[in-house]
């Protein structure tokens, strides 16, 4: 089944409605903290004219990490490339991007945390000293080549800072953890977007869609989209709360922006009656990859005390008996 709330990278509508990222600071709603540091980071660089230091972006997808990294490209004027780690598979790939880049550049990698070590190998230097240092040939013909590269930022996204190699996380000079958003930013992000869509939508229609998108913009603006489809077909001319509460329920969305995996989580835990349950067994009740449940079903349900992490494992809390409407007969033992 399709997860509506399922958060996929580089879908075709995003890339097809591109316009619905935002292209500056003010457009960027949230995040106040990382907003201001970036911004004192970007203009002390901008001031010494040097490339920034290297960035790393980390949380759950969808908050907003590549469009950080647009965004400072925008701001410093900057030429980006953007690449993931699964699409570096060679340490000859990795060379050929960081000798292709120009000084001021930025080198986008989102996913950082898959790099193979052989190749998070030669980032260490051209990081640290804007040097690549590879070998070329094997065995006693083997040449150690040096080449200098021109200081470039490199900006990293991962949905596990845990992954990431202490060597590779020192040699970023900041880092920052993306934190969900509130209601009332995700109404706003959905306000303009739906702006930007020609599509008005009235307050308390963006609300009822941000109190269903898990704290995450890029949940909101799918969405966002569906809603507009329902109200399109109506010939409504602004989305209205009735139709978005209608679109929404029919998409299966609850109020809470639960979707089936994350009641079938919350059930499971339940049904261990006080007992903390390991990774690996819920993974395999709900037929996912442990990666899929830490990175993106977990995270928000931890943030808003759905369900709490012990050493032992995951346990629920009587938050998520209230989700369930079940009652909460174990709760001496919580
Ligand atoms: P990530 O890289 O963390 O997975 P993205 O940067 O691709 O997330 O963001 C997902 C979508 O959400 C993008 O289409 C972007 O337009 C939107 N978005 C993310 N953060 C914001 C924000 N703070 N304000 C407005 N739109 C945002």
């Amino acid at each position: 089944m399709e997860r509506l709330v399922e958060i996929e990278r580089f879908d075709i509508e995003e890339s097809s409605e591109k316009s619905l990222r935002p292209d500056g600071w003010n457009d960027y709603i949230g995040q106040p903290q990382i907003k201001k540091n970036l911004g004192v980071f970007i203009q002390a660089s901008k001031k010494r004219a040097e490339a920034l230091d290297h960035v790393l972006f980390f949380g759950p997808p969808g908050l907003g990490k590549t469009t950080l990294a647009l965004i400072i490209a925008t701001e410093m004027n900057a030429n980006i490339k953007v690449t993931a780690a699964p699409m570096i598979e060679k340490s000859g790939d990795l060379a050929a991007i960081l000798t292709n880049l120009e000084e001021g550049d930025i080198l986008f990698i989102d996913e950082i945390h898959r790099l193979s070590p052989a190749v998070e190998e030669i980032l260490y230097s051209a990081m640290e000293d804007f040097r690549l240092d590879i070998i070329i040939g094997s065995g006693p013909a083997a040449q150690s080549v040096k080449i200098d590269l021109p200081r470039f930022t490199l900006i990293g996204a991962t949905t596990r800072a845990g992954m990431l190699s202490n060597p590779l996380r020192d040699r970023f000079g900041m880092s920052f953890r993306m934190n969900f958003y509130s209601n009332e930013e995700l109404s706003e992000i959905i306000q303009r977007a739906s702006t930007k869509l020609d599509k008005e939508i009235v307050n308390e229609a963006s609300f009822e869609i941000a109190k269903r998108s898990r704290g995450t913009p890029r949940i909101a603006l799918r969405l966002l989209r569906r809603v507009r489809d329902f109200s399109d077909v109506a010939d409504e001319i602004n989305i209205s709360i009735d139709r978005s509460k209608f679109a929404l329920n029919e998409l299966g969305i609850n109020e809470n922006g639960f979707d089936e995996m994350d009641i079938r989580l919350m059930q499971l835990l339940i049904s261990a009656k006080g007992k903390p349950m390991g990774l690996s067994t819920i993974a395999a009740s709900l037929s996912e990859d442990e990666g899929t449940i830490e990175d993106v079903l977990e995270p928000y349900l931890l943030a808003n005390g759905y369900i709490e992490r012990t050493a032992k494992g995951r346990l629920p809390t009587p938050k998520s008996f209230g989700v369930l409407k079940v009652s909460n007969s174990l709760g001496t033992l919580l």
